[in-house]
């Protein structure tokens, strides 16, 4: 059975609330529920997440729960009338006064910005849509020269690309909404505006291995921290909303090239997010650029896709993620596919796990009819190293462990089964089988190349490389 590799990430908000349209989205394809805490109430998140875990078991099918965190995104405050215009060439202050803002000034109560502000630094307002200039600037307040004016409204974003601003990952608000989320269950954490590898480590010290950690690379001072971030963190999200208000557009491209490729070499999951199919909000067919853009990611091995404001408040989510899954098994069949990602094949080290996993791309090539890969893995270790290698077959991972069934699904080409304790290899083989059938992932002739590590119970451990004729 041909089923999409890369993986479906669909965000929930008020067009797809509620058990009917989760299941909707469900049955389409998705694979993991980002629930955005920049939006809706602990009430709205715990609802769906107990929808998205009932719909988990009537369909028999593990999902992700991805909880996005906001991060210390920094707005305006409001203004009298609800919204100004700015125009070009004109003075606008931004201050530590709370009091409604007007068409020469508006508050702005982050003091951490003024302390680092340099003459001539350009502020970006409502995702970079608006450009101001610095002249001057004291401890609570900033003047401007408007370079690219146009409407700005209450409680507007406010980025600041060129410097490194003294403020953590995880405002107190993301405090709370963390604790909530790992409270509920949830697999995965997203942390926003990410700037230094010390903010992971506090992250990872508040999360105590309690769900994953995915960071989203959408400020240039990670890109400068990149390959440090990446072995701090379980997984990545190139967020390309602010990364390309933080960043020179043309530049994203390139940079989701680079997060792509050095997450895939670290074994580590990676989202490409943001306006993936972005006029689907709005229509049924997205457009031809938006159908490439989805492609290329896959074609790059990302491990998964990501549906925003699609998903969340558009009026065709279900097409959208049918869409995704088109664009998914359209492009898996393409040749040039398997080519690159024969090409971008990782080099093994000398440990005894990465020989087995190349042994098993290896094998899975000069093999008759290899339709599988049976992975027997407790902590999902040796799941995800199997991932790695990007082996056109589905990988069927057995575990024990319903968290790691759950969390996997993020990963590419990964299905789980959750089993009981096995005891040696002589379990592992009838069982692969078993599954492996029942999933539709094999049928008589067939070939399972199934992997584990032995001692079970030890985790990291991938040593053992078997092959099976169902
Ligand atoms: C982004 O900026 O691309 C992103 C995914 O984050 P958010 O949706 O929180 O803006």
């Amino acid at each position: 059975m041909k089923i999409p590799l890369t993986k479906i990430v669909a965000t929930l908000g008020p067009a797809t609330s509620g058990k009917k349209k989760i299941k909707g989205l469900a049955q389409a394809g998705v694979n993991v529920f980002r629930l955005n805490f920049s939006h809706g109430t602990h009430d709205t998140h715990a609802a769906n997440y107990g929808f998205i875990r009932e719909v988990s078991k009537e369909m028999n099918t593990h999902f992700s729960v991805l909880a996005d965190m906001q991060g210390p995104k920094l707005r305006v405050g409001d203004f009298k009338e609800g919204q100004v215009i700015l125009k070009i060439g004109q003075k606008f202050r931004l201050d530590m006064d709370p009091t409604l803002g007007n068409e020469s000034r508006v508050s702005l109560m982050h003091p951490e910005i003024f302390a680092v502000l340099k003459k001539d630094m350009m502020l970006l307002l409502n995702d970079g849509q608006i450009q101001l200039c610095v002249n001057d600037f004291g401890e609570d307040y900033v003047d401007t020269t408007v370079v690219v004016g146009g409407i700005l409204s209450n409680h507007k974003g406010v980025n600041v690309p060129d410097v490194v601003l003294p403020i953590s990952a995880l405002t107190e608000k993301d405090k709370n909404d963390l604790e909530f989320a790992l409270d509920m269950g949830a697999d995965w954490i997203c942390l926003s505006f990410v700037q230094k590898p010390a903010d992971v480590e506090l992250a990872r010290d508040l999360i105590k291995g309690r769900a994953g950690i995915i960071v989203k690379i959408e400020k240039p001072a990670a890109l400068k921290e990149l390959d440090q971030i990446i072995q701090l963190t379980d997984g990545v999200m190139v967020a390309r909303g602010d990364l390309g208000v933080e960043c020179p557009i043309e530049s994203v491209p390139g940079i989701q090239r680079e997060i792509v490729e050095k997450c895939r070499a670290a074994g580590k999951p990676v989202i490409v997010a943001t306006q993936m199919l972005e006029s689907m909000i709005n229509a049924p067919v997205p457009t031809r650029a938006e159908v490439s853009d989805v492609a290329v990611a896959v074609f790059e091995g990302a491990d998964a896709v990501m549906l925003s404001a699609e998903t969340a408040m558009g009026n065709y989510p279900i097409q959208a993620v049918d869409m995704m899954k088109r664009i998914i098994m359209t492009a898996q069949q393409d040749s040039s596919y398997r080519r690159a990602m024969d090409a971008s094949s990782m080099p093994p080290d000398n440990t005894i796990a990465s020989a087995i996993t190349s042994a098993m791309k290896q094998m899975a090539k000069v093999l008759n009819n290899p339709t599988c890969i049976v992975t027997y893995s407790v902590s999902g270790k040796t799941t995800q190293r199997a991932s790695r290698e990007r082996v056109m077959i589905p990988i069927l991972n057995l575990t024990i462990d319903e968290r790691v069934a759950d969390k996997l699904a993020l990963v590419w080409g990964v299905r789980s089964i959750v089993t009981h304790q096995l005891k040696d290899m002589t379990e592992v083989t009838p069982l692969a089988v078993e599954k492996a059938q029942e999933m539709g992932f094999a049928k008589k002739g067939d070939e399972l190349i199934i992997t584990a590590g032995i001692p079970f119970a030890r985790q990291g451990s991938t040593n053992v490389l078997h092959v099976a004729t169902v």
